[in-house]
């Protein structure tokens, strides 16, 4: 007896959007801003909502996850945490020998650097942080 029924789940949405000119953003469904000359696609319009899909996808894959599992990726996301500090710490010394000029880099290029070291860590820490929060 053989079932030909597939049972495959749509855990994707193929994202080869069809171009209609109005791509819209993956968990408000406001329309998105034009793309960044030089960027990736976007797939949310702001900063927050891919933080807000972010934890919405994590908290899924959560509930079904048993006690061990929870653990093992607490215990990873406290070392995350750790080797994030090391980095905080390096952006900051640069942003300071940036600003004070003293670092090899100067100008608007390495401002500009900095800036997106700091966007970027600040991103990092906040989801780490908000995955390291105890449920209920
Ligand atoms: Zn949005």
């Amino acid at each position: 007896m053989t079932t030909t029924t597939d049972h495959r789940t749509a855990t994707t949405e193929r994202s080869t959007v069809p171009s209609d000119g109005d791509e819209r953003c993956a968990w408000c469904r406001r329309s998105l801003p034009e793309p960044a000359a030089t960027g990736r696609p976007r797939r949310y319009c702001r900063r927050s909502c891919r933080q807000r899909a972010f934890e919405a996808r994590r908290r899924l894959t959560e509930l079904s996850w048993g006690e061990d599992q929870l653990r093992g990726a607490t215990e990873r996301l406290d070392d995350a945490s750790v080797h994030l500090a090391g980095i905080e710490d390096l952006v900051r010394e640069l942003r300071q020998d940036v600003d004070d000029g003293r670092s090899d880099l100067a100008g608007p290029a390495a401002e500009e650097l900095v800036g997106r070291l700091e966007s970027l860590t600040d991103d990092l820490r906040r989801a780490l942080d908000s995955g390291r929060r105890p449920v209920g």
